[in-house]
Parts: C-alpha cells; sequence; structure tokens
C-alpha cells in the first residue's frame, strides 16, 4: 500500500497528527465504569491504520468524561487498546476555551463562512483570541511531542488554522495540512475580520490541501490579494511569502470502498435492504434516500420542498414513493443547531400532511445515528439517493451510496456545489437552490430507463473504485516524500 510505503522510507521521522476529534472517546458508563468508544465517522478510522504503523503521536482534545482517568502524568495514552502502536495526547480545554474555540469560532465563524452562508455567520472577537489560545496549546504540544527532532506534522481541518504558523517556525519539522472543507472565494472570505491572520496561519504549511481545484485556487487567489508581499505562482500551486514557500495541492478525499462493498454483498444486509423496502414503499414503488446530520448546508428544506413540488405534479406518485430521510442531530450545543432540527422536522411533518394518507408517510424522517452496517442496508434498499448540499467540501455519501450498489443500479441526484460533483459526473447533478430543477430531476431518476441506469450506475462505480481513500493518503504521503527533501 502506498501508505506504507512511504513510511518505510521514513522511519526516522515521526508522524505527529493533529486533529480537533480523537479517535477513542472514554466514558463513564452508568455503573461508573470506564467505557471506550470510537466515534462515527471515517476519517478517523481511516488515519488508524496510519499511526499504527507510524507508530507516532496523535493529539486531539480530550472530551469524554472519563478520557483524563484513563491517561498517564502527560495525558497520553497508549491506543489502539487492544494492541497499543501509537499514542493518543489529550489536550485539555477549559469551559471557556471549549466555547471560544469550538463552539463560536470553529462552528458559527469559519464554518459558515467556509460554506458561504454568510446571514449564519457570527464572529465574536474575545473567541477568535481563545481559538488563537488553543491553536498555540496544539502547536507546543507537538514540539514538545517532536522532542527537538525532525518530525512530520500532519494538521487536519479548520478547527487548527494557526497552528502551522507556529510549527513552521520550528525548523526541523515539515508541516501539512489538510482542510477538509471549502475555502470560500476572497470577497467571502473578507467578511472574517482575522481573514488575514487565518490565511497567515496556513500559510505556514509546507504543504496545504484542499478537496478541489476550486478551492486551491480561491486560496491562492486569498493569499494574492492579502499580501502584497506574497507571490502567488498558480500554474505550480505555490505561494512564496516571506521567505517561505506553501505548495498548495488538490487532494480529494475518498472512503474505504473495499470495506462498504464487502458489507453490500453479506447476506445480512441484502435481508435488511429487503425488509426496509417491504416497510417502505409498496411492490413496485421506489425508495428515495437522503444522508446527513442535521446541518443547515445540507440543504433538507430545499430538498423536502423539491419532493413536495414533486408529489404536487405527479400525483400518480403518491402511494409509490417514499423519501427516507436520515437526519442526524448534530452540534446541539450551538443553539443555531436545535432549532434548525426542529425546523427539518416541522417541514418533514407539514409535507406529510399535506399528501400523506392511509398507511402511506411520504416523508420518513429518522432522527438518530446509524452505524454502518445499517447505513449499508439503507444504500442497497434506495433506488435513488438526494445529495443536495447548498455547500458541501466532499460529501462522503454520495461515494458511500456508489460503492454500495454492487450490482444494483440505484442512481444519485447530487447538488453541484458538493466537492463530489467535480469526480461523479455521472450523477444526476442539480442546483439545489433550484428546486423546481431538483423535483425534476428527482422525477426524471424515478422514471430513467433501465439501460441509462445502468451506463450511470457502471461509469459512477468505476469512478469511486478507482479512487479510495488509501489512494487519498497514498498522494498525500508521496507528495509529502517529494517535498520534504527540499524544504
Ligand atoms: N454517517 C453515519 N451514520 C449516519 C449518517 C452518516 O455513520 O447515520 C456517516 C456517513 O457514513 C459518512 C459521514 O457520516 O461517512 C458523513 O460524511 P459526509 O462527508 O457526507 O458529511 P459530513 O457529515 O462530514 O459533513
Amino acid at each position: 500500500m502506498a501508505i506504507l510505503r512511504w513510511l518505510s522510507r521514513a522511519p526516522a521521522t515521526p508522524l505527529i497528527l493533529l486533529s480537533n476529534r480523537e479517535p477513542y472517546v472514554h466514558q463513564r458508563g452508568p455503573g461508573g465504569e470506564v467505557l471506550v468508544s470510537r466515534p462515527a465517522g471515517g476519517l478517523t478510522s481511516a488515519l488508524q491504520p496510519v499511526m499504527a504503523a507510524a507508530g507516532g503521536t496523535w493529539i486531539a482534545w480530550g472530551h469524554g468524561s472519563a478520557d483524563f482517568d484513563v491517561t498517564d502524568i502527560g495525558d497520553t495514552i497508549g491506543l489502539p487498546p487492544e494492541a497499543p502502536s501509537y499514542r493518543l495526547r489529550r489536550m485539555r480545554l477549559s469551559a471557556e476555551e471549549v466555547v471560544g474555540y469550538y463552539l463560536e469560532t470553529a462552528n458559527r465563524a469559519l464554518w459558515p463562512l467556509c460554506h458561504a452562508q454568510l446571514p449564519r455567520f457570527v464572529y465574536d472577537a474575545a473567541s477568535w483570541l481563545a481559538y488563537r489560545r488553543v491553536n498555540e496549546r496544539f502547536a507546543a504540544a507537538a514540539i514538545a511531542e517532536a522532542k527537538g527532532r525532525p518530525a512530520t506534522c500532519w494538521v487536519q481541518d479548520y478547527h487548527l488554522a494557526l497552528v502551522p504558523g507556529v510549527l513552521r517556525r520550528v525548523r526541523h519539522l515539515f508541516v501539512h495540512q489538510f482542510w477538509h472543507i471549502p475555502w470560500p472565494a476572497p470577497d467571502i472570505l473578507r467578511v472574517l475580520p482575522n481573514a488575514r491572520a487565518l490565511v497567515r496561519g496556513l500559510l505556514g504549511n509546507h504543504l496545504l490541501g484542499f478537496q478541489t481545484g476550486l478551492d486551491v485556487r480561491n486560496f491562492l487567489d486569498s493569499a494574492r490579494r492579502m499580501f502584497r508581499d506574497a507571490v502567488v505562482e498558480p500554474a505550480r500551486g505555490l505561494v512564496r511569502y516571506r521567505g517561505r514557500r506553501t505548495h498548495v495541492r488538490e487532494f480529494p478525499i475518498s472512503i474505504d470502498v473495499a470495506t462498504f462493498a464487502a458489507q453490500a454483498r453479506a447476506p445480512e444486509t441484502e435481508a435488511h435492504a429487503r425488509e426496509l423496502r417491504r416497510r417502505m414503499v409498496p411492490a413496485g414503488g421506489q425508495l428515495l434516500l437522503g444522508v446527513d446530520r442535521v446541518d443547515y448546508t445540507k440543504g433538507i428544506p430545499r430538498r423536502f420542498a423539491a419532493f413536495a413540488r414533486l408529489l404536487a405534479e405527479h400525483p400518480e406518485l403518491h402511494g409509490r414513493v417514499t423519501l427516507l430521510q436520515v437526519g442526524v442531530p448534530t452540534r446541539t450545543d450551538v443553539p443555531e443547531y436545535s432549532a434548525f432540527e426542529q425546523e427539518v422536522a416541522d417541514i418533514a411533518a407539514e409535507v406529510n400532511a399535506r399528501f400523506g394518507r392511509d398507511g402511506w408517510l411520504p416523508v420518513e424522517l429518522v432522527r438518530e445515528s446509524l452505524d454502518q452496517a445499517t447505513l449499508t442496508a439503507y444504500y442497497r434498499a434506495a433506488d435513488v439517493c438526494i445529495v443536495s448540499p447548498l455547500q458541501d467540501g466532499m460529501n462522503l455519501v454520495a461515494k458511500e451510496y456508489v460503492a454500495c450498489q454492487q450490482g444494483r443500479m440505484g442512481i444519485l441526484v447530487l447538488s453541484r456545489f458538493a466537492g463530489a460533483a467535480r469526480q461523479l459526473k455521472e450523477a444526476l447533478l442539480i442546483n439545489p437552490y433550484d428546486v423546481g430543477a431538483t423535483a425534476e430531476a428527482l422525477y426524471r431518476a424515478l422514471t430513467l430507463p433501465a439501460e441509462e441506469r445502468e451506463r450511470r450506475s457502471m461509469a459512477l462505480h468505476h469512478r469511486v473504485e478507482r479512487h479510495t481513500i488509501h489512494d487519498w493518503m497514498g498522494d498525500i504521503f508521496a507528495e509529502v516524500d517529494r517535498l520534504r527533501p527540499r524544504t
């Protein structure tokens, strides 16, 4: 595997990974016992084998109720629990830091800004200071872990934008970062009072990765417009600023295709998928699926409006199609999110009140997080999956749905504003703001001739298979390997 090839070439430089989320959480159970769990979500599990092979250090916020009951005096613990091969160093954040760094700056300022949702943007200068302080603490922890020796630091995402600026001052560190969410156009970025500090922080990286070419171009444009003394070479993806070079690259993230495909073929998945269909649609009917965290960037209200439009325009579909929407509650400690979750439930109830009739609920809303096996059965059961974010870095659900088709011919209706749309070109692409056109795309997806379903489904499947999460990591590490000797 490409990752292991890279690691075998670099035994002398330990890997230090920095992320907001930790790979394992320790919690107190009801009887006071310590329970360990792995948070849902692909990335931490995908990074796990890398850390296990590299034997490095992972630095993350320790937010579990028993996290610091199981760590040593330096707040570290060996992981994975069954056969420790790397160390997790947990950061202790005060209640005030959690508010300023995580809830306010990361979730209420940077998240809406980068997803171009300006009415949701909330800025607070004191919170920005807390964000900066926490970033400095993460950087100090990485420097301490390197112990004065060469190391490769891999920073994850928008929670830690100011870390690279600090790390770059330490000459023996190679610093790279992957920015998982979109990078906004420069005119949107200007809304953030600290935009220059944000970009300057990211220019601390030797290598900076984004999901799409558009993000790369937007970042290079931001650097050029903000700093007169920055030299930007778009053709080489290079920024030279105050004696430093930052290479900016596109690395579209993917999924563990083999794991999803194997799960999709399992007999128990098939049985579960059949049972779901029996429950949700009559024989010959069709099942539409949406799977999202209930985040305002995911476009769920407009999706429901498009589905209502479809039902209004096509009474022949009544009783024959159901929209199964998995809506996972998320960030419920941020005020906008709990209100939004209720809004989504209310809209689903309105659609059901308007069109539902005996024995048929047009929208089935599942308000909980499903495990991967259950989700795979949902993907197998659905004739059409609709992924309609207003803006999304990549969107893994789109790729997972495709990977799970395995002989089925499910159709993907996909927002042009998801990073995945740049690769999954055989999906039916939509502008999620255009409710009428989305309703038409849904109708088309439901009525597509079998040959076209097959052609689109097969083509998408090949695209997803050709570029997996392992290729993503291999590409990043190959670039690190190429750049590191020169820095
Ligand atoms: N997911 C899950 N259980 C659920 C719903 C979603 O495990 O009930 C996972 C899903 O498989 C995917 C991730 O959550 O891997 C969502 O990633 P995506 O890129 O689509 O959106 P994000 O939530 O990261 O914005």
